[in-house]
């Protein structure tokens, strides 16, 4: 297994002001859905997409005399996510009050476990090139409940208020400032994503805002990063500004630069930076002031009377933790290490666990740097291109496995391999390799005798060809050519060329 602590750590970005260099320092709190099909605290469906204040149960729209109950799943989702990153996993968590009043918050409280989180400090690998990597320490996972939703483009006077979002359980997941550029930032939350995904925990869908980021970023100057590192002391950094709900990895990137270079710019003028909650504007690509600290609110945070701590037992956790996937990291070096692929074609097939399992599917018991090159360039390319995934894929890992076959055991060329995938990938859906090959035809020239025939025609033919040939060992390239014309492509270039080398007297 590789060892990812063994990874060189990435130079962290730096920005040259008018005056000095600046480093970045950047902490998210990502909020991901937990996949569950019901709420945290009611049986109300999550569905993406229903009717507007069709997913609503009683406790969700706060009606008077209504009581939480826990959803065990959610609870189990959290651990599960929490085992994932490695973290500790507290027995005992609870649920606090976090009051504010919004319309889409018909309880004026969330429910959120601000004192006790349920997961404890743990890590992600952040890959940042091959052989690089940045470890981003978890703080905390915490559950909390999600707000509804507020509509205000819908009517020129008034606003609506969509309550199937109210109480749909969210993992809070808190990293620590050890973030130190854009894209950093997003290969940060590209990577949690991808852990969630392979978990099964959350799916990841940004679009739809089911992971979503306050993006948190402070500029100072070079070595005072480590002087954090080094104490732990958070006051040696600069004042940090936190760009809410993010939900784009592009977006994330230019608001982060925005931000530094105008915190820069301010602290350079010999102003200072005030905390504040900002907001992003993709049109202007600009942030901007949405609260400051004084204006924050007093959330008047207390124990929410209405529920037990949260106990759960270490053999239930025990459980989840027998049913864990095989996780990117782990993977990802197991194809290296296994299959002989680059650590970049690893991190290609490991993106997703469907596409990792497909490609193992055609390595197993085969080349496997071979089977990583068709498997991204021909395959993966081709789904791209049309829109399909490993699950939609008219070339079964079977199929293309049977093709590597034919092309190790000299049946096919290459070059009718292509021909063979586009066959099975169009007209011959389904098809057995094998069988489509014979029937249009291909087969390799393995017989030396024909090969030579047309190779010693060619050189009787074209006397000139030989005299540049022999001059310069380049041109004997045209009798190659030559020859896997005459015999319909069919030949093996290899043999050709060797033959080629040997009657010319080459090499
Ligand atoms: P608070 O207690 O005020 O909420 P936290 O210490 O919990 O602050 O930090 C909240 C988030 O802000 C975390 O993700 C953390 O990594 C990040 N953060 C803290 N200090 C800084 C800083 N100087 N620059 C950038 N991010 C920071
Ligand atoms: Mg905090």
């Amino acid at each position: 297994m590789l060892d990812h602590l063994s990874y060189k750590t990435p130079t962290p970005k730096v920005i040259h002001g008018a005056k000095e260099d600046w480093e970045l320092v950047i902490g998210l709190e990502v909020h991901a859905q937990v996949a569950s099909k019901a709420k945290l605290f009611s049986g109300a469906s999550t569905e993406f997409g229903s009717e507007p204040n069709s997913n609503v149960a009683f406790v969700d729209a706060a009606m008077p005399g209504m009581l939480p109950v826990i959803n065990e799943f959610c609870v189990a989702q959290a651990v599960r996510t929490g085992l994932g990153l490695k973290a500790a996993i507290n027995l005992t968590s609870a649920f606090d009050r976090k009051n504010y009043f919004y319309p889409d918050l018909p309880q004026g409280y969330q429910i959120s476990q601000l004192y006790h989180p349920i997961v404890g400090e743990g890590e992600v690998i952040v890959d940042m090139g091959p052989g690089i990597a940045r470890r981003v320490r978890i703080e905390r996972i915490h559950l909390e409940q999600d707000a509804g939703k507020s509509i205000h483009d819908l009517d020129p006077t008034m606003s609506f208020v969509d309550l199937n979002r109210t109480g749909v359980a969210l993992m809070e997941i808190v990293s620590r400032p050890d973030i130190r550029g854009p894209e950093e930032a997003a290969a940060y939350v590209a990577k949690l994503r991808q852990i969630m995904r392979y978990l099964g925990t959350c799916d990841g869908n940004m679009q739809n805002g089911n992971l979503r980021a306050d993006v948190n970023v402070s500029v100072c100057r070079p070595g005072d990063y480590e002087k954090y590192q080094a104490t732990g002391d958070h006051s040696v950094l600069g004042t940090r500004c936190e760009i809410k709900n993010m939900n784009s990895l592009r977006f994330i990137q230019a608001a982060i630069e925005y931000e530094a270079r105008r915190q820069i710019a301010i602290v350079e003028d010999g102003g200072k930076v005030v905390q504040e909650t900002r907001l992003y504007d993709p049109d202007k690509g600009e942030t901007r002031s949405m609260r400051s600290k004084e204006e924050a609110h007093d959330y008047r945070y207390f124990p929410c009377p209405d529920l037990l701590p949260l106990e759960i037992e270490q053999e239930w956790v025990d459980d989840i933790a027998a049913t864990m996937p095989e996780l990117p990291d782990e993977k990802k070096a197991r194809f290296v290490e296994g299959f002989g692929v680059t650590e970049y074609d690893a991190d290609v097939l490991t993106a997703e666990a469907e596409n990792a399992a497909f490609f193992e599917e055609v390595a197993k018991g085969r080349d496997g740097k071979q089977a990583a090159n068709w498997v991204i360039n021909e395959l993966f390319g081709r789904l791209n291109k049309e829109g399909l995934t490993v699950d939609t894929t008219p070339v079964s890992a079977a199929q293309l496995g049977g093709m590597l076959d034919l092309i190790a055991s000299g049946e096919i060329t290459t070059k009718m391999a292509k021909d063979l995938f586009e066959l099975l990938w169009t007209t011959e859906k389904g098809g057995n390799p094998a069988e489509v090959a014979q029937k249009h035809g291909m087969k390799q020239v393995t017989d030396t005798g024909a090969i030579e025939k047309a190779l010693d025609d060619l050189i009787a033919a074209n006397p000139d060809q030989v005299e540049k040939a022999k001059v310069n060992a380049k041109l004997a390239g045209w009798f190659t050519g030559q020859v896997l014309k005459a015999t319909g492509g069919k030949a093996n270039p290899a043999v050709v060329n060797q033959m080629v080398a040997k009657k010319l007297g080459l090499g």
